[in-house]
């Protein structure tokens, strides 16, 4: 298919990459120029990237980057045309996406909404799990760049369903990983090998994918950005509005975006989320250890 992409951050030049890799044709258009993929034509905008396409797919950081990219000078909104789809894997507010998507169903022009989880190593693999929200026969058009970029797909509903599981997905991953930071936090202070925390962890029904994908990163202390910091805040922010909007209180939540506001002034913005374990650390006055730290 003739794809344009727009955004080539952590995930967007990996997802394009296996794009091109599964034969499809394919533009691409980044806010700061130089990123390249190999094999895909380069657009000095996103007008020009979507010029000629059957489907955008979106890949930036939050509602003002889709916006923007959109909307904004030199935006796709100027090459729609009827029949196509704009994809947006972004993590935007479901709100937002309602008012997009109407803004293009009067040029004809169809909207998926499909952020993704499996972070930066499914990108790179080609296993993302797709959360999908919108129309079931657009969906089924999308399948061969769905196959090119992820291993499963779950269609949640219609517009913006996407984006409000998403939220109450990453919603669990912020809880767990802080519930995981505490107790290792406390059972170092209290002596306990973080070691043999972790493999009873993965014993016991404690176990978590959160887990598992973290705790390699954790004990070497590599906070290098597979999901940056910055993001799952605005994640945690995303949720919170949409959890006011919808009068659902999340006091869990609301404690933990406090943490993440800590960790921003303590400037780790751009370090994985996994770096809110410092400030733990450092309240606690200890650090937590693997073999190979
Ligand atoms: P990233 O590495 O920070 O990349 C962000 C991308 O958005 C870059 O291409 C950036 O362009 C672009 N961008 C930011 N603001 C923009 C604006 N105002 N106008 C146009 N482009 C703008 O982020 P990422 O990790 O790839 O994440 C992208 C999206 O996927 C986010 O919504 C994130 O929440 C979601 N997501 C990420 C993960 C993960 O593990 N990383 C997993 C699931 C979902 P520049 O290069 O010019 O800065």
């Amino acid at each position: 298919m003739r794809v344009a992409f727009l955004g080539l951050g952590i995930m967007g030049h990996a997802m394009a990459t296996n794009l091109v890799k599964a034969g499809h044709e394919v533009a691409v258009w980044n806010r700061t120029p130089g990123k390249l993929v190999e094999g895909a034509g380069i657009a000095p905008s996103p007008a020009a990237a979507v010029q000629g396409a059957e489907v955008a797919w979106l890949c930036v950081a939050d509602t003002d980057a889709v916006e923007s990219v959109l909307f904004g000078a030199d935006g796709a909104e100027a090459s729609l045309t009827e029949g196509m789809i704009i994809a947006d894997s972004s993590t935007i507010s479901p709100s937002a996406t309602v008012k997009f998507a109407e803004r293009v169903a009067s040029k004809g022009v169809a909207w998926v909404d499909a952020p993704m989880t499996g972070s930066k190593i499914g990108a790179q693999n080609g296993t993302l799990v797709f959360i999908v929200g919108g129309d079931e026969a657009q969906i089924e058009r999308l399948k061969p760049l769905f196959a090119a970029m992820g291993k499963k797909i779950f269609h949640m509903g219609g517009t913006s369903k996407g984006q409000a599981t998403k939220l109450a997905m990453n919603l669990q991953i912020a809880l767990i990983f802080e519930g995981f930071a505490e107790a290792l936090t406390l059972a170092t202070k209290l002596g306990v090998d973080s070691q043999q925390l972790i493999s009873l962890i993965d014993a016991t029904m404690v176990r978590s994918g959160v887990v598992e994908y973290k705790a390699p990163f954790v004990l070497a202390r590599d906070f290098t950005p597979n999901f940056p910091l910055r993001l799952m805040h605005k994640d945690i922010r995303l949720t919170l509005e949409a959890a006011k909007e919808a009068r659902v209180k999340l006091p869990a939540l609301e404690t933990v975006e406090e943490i993440y506001e800590l960790a921003t002034e303590e400037g780790h913005q751009d370090l994985d989320y996994a770096a809110t374990l410092t400030l733990l650390e450092k309240w606690a006055g200890v650090q937590v250890k693997g073999k190979a730290a």
